[in-house]
């Protein structure tokens, strides 16, 4: 069995692809192609190429034309993310949404997400996501999957948030890029382990490596796409002495599971940044997560919680008002009314300032992940149009906020 492998290393050229600081994703991603390669060759019965070896734009048709013409096994999409407001942080893998396709990346998006794991970055999910048509929303998925080419998008982490970049350490260009390096040298190890490979070149032989499998029994794996059925908040505890508050927060989504959440002491003007909500697996979150909050004396607490799913949707929870002198509680247990007033209210009363505070405003988390060209969108989105993008339907769906661009 020989195995063909592409390799596509995401934008290029005119294509910057996510540009921030010291990264330009346009060369990072050709660095982790070209070492991944590099590490892959050493293998017996696997031929690797790669879309582009060098700074060149290209469209997602061509870089699917180049797989099918050489016949490729399986096409990797390589990326790194950032949202429009800097918040989110974390891995995660695009697989094709029909279950079969599904079933053939699975095991390999597994293997690379467990070694993300192991370097200690988030766990942001190995996910779907359909467009209008029904089909892949990323063309990458789309277009392979038409040629009969099981692809995934590896969104190896965002660079535009600490809780990631120090993965990327970017004092110099070379310490940058033997990060690089090493990511593609994890990623090859994946592939060689998922395609049980043998280097005699590296005395590694995995031909009876054991695989993970997920199937579902559906025809669709569809991606979630409503925010949070519960998020619910109650008090645990005062500590007048001490100035502290304990809550419990009871967060449930039925079709998928909790990523993160964020906390407001000022009913809802502003947040916290994004927290680790707690998890028993990467896709199994628990339903109940206790926090403590300073109270300071003399200050009335007014604290509303969101919790955010694997697809970046958030559900606002109720207010649990904590009075100031006598830290007497007075649970409002809000309809959905009460929660679009302040919905409302810390709309109109943009936060800016809060940065400062390392807080986020309330409309900053309604931003989602951006990053790439319009080239990879299903429509026409230029960057900045995706980093100014707010969806309102929050108004009229209660509680739940919705958002999300993204392009490949
Ligand atoms: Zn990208």
């Amino acid at each position: 069995m020989s195995y063909v492998i592409v390799l596509d290393p995401g934008h290029g050229g005119d294509q910057d692809g996510g540009m921030i600081g010291a990264y330009i994703e346009k060369n990072m991603t050709l660095t982790v192609a070209r070492a991944m390669k590099e590490y892959l060759d050493s293998f017996e019965g696997v031929t690797v190429y790669l879309t582009r070896d060098s700074d060149q734009p290209m469209t997602i048709q061509q870089r699917l034309d180049f797989a099918k013409s050489v016949n490729a096994d399986y096409f990797i999409s390589l990326h790194f993310n950032m949202s429009g407001y800097h918040t989110l942080y974390g891995s995660e893998i695009w697989i094709p949404v029909q279950q079969s396709y599904y079933n053939k990346m699975y095991p390999f998006a597994d293997l690379v997400m467990k070694n993300f794991d192991e370097m200690g970055l988030f766990n942001r999910g190995i996910k779907t996501r359909i467009g209008k048509t029904g089909d892949n929303y990323y063309g990458v998925l789309r277009i392979g999957t038409n040629y009969g080419i099981p692809s995934c998008i590896i969104e190896h982490c965002h660079m535009d948030n600490s809780r990631d970049t120090f993965m990327l350490p970017a004092s110099s260009s070379s310490s940058l890029d033997s990060a690089l390096i090493n990511f593609g040298i994890k990623d090859g190890e994946a592939l060689a382990k998922f395609l049980k490979l043998k280097s005699a070149k590296l005395g590694l032989d995995y031909s009876s490596y054991k695989l993970s499998t997920y199937k579902t029994g559906k025809n669709m794996v569809m991606p979630d796409e409503t925010a949070p059925e519960t998020n619910e908040i109650s008090l645990i505890s005062t500590d007048a002495a001490a100035g502290k508050v304990t809550i419990n927060i009871h967060a449930v989504d039925k079709d998928s599971y909790i990523l993160y959440y964020m906390v407001s002491t000022d009913g809802g003007v502003t947040f916290t940044s994004l927290q680790d909500w707690p998890r028993t697996s990467w896709n199994k979150s628990m339903t109940d997560h206790a926090i403590t909050l300073d109270a300071p004396a003399g200050k009335e607490l007014n604290i509303i919680t969101g919790v955010v799913n694997s697809f970046d949707k958030i559900t606002l929870s109720n207010v649990l008002n904590v009075k100031a002198l006598s830290l007497t509680v007075n649970n409002q247990t809000t309809g959905d009314n009460n929660s679009e007033n302040i919905i409302v209210k810390s709309m109109s009363e943009t936060a800016v300032e809060s940065d400062r505070f390392n807080t986020v405003s309330y409309e900053n988390i309604l931003n989602e992940t951006v990053n790439t060209s319009s080239v990879y969108a299903e429509g026409i989105l230029t960057f900045a149009g995706c980093a100014v993008l707010l969806l309102v339907g929050m108004l009229f769906t209660g509680k739940k906020i919705l958002k999300k661009l993204h392009g490949k």
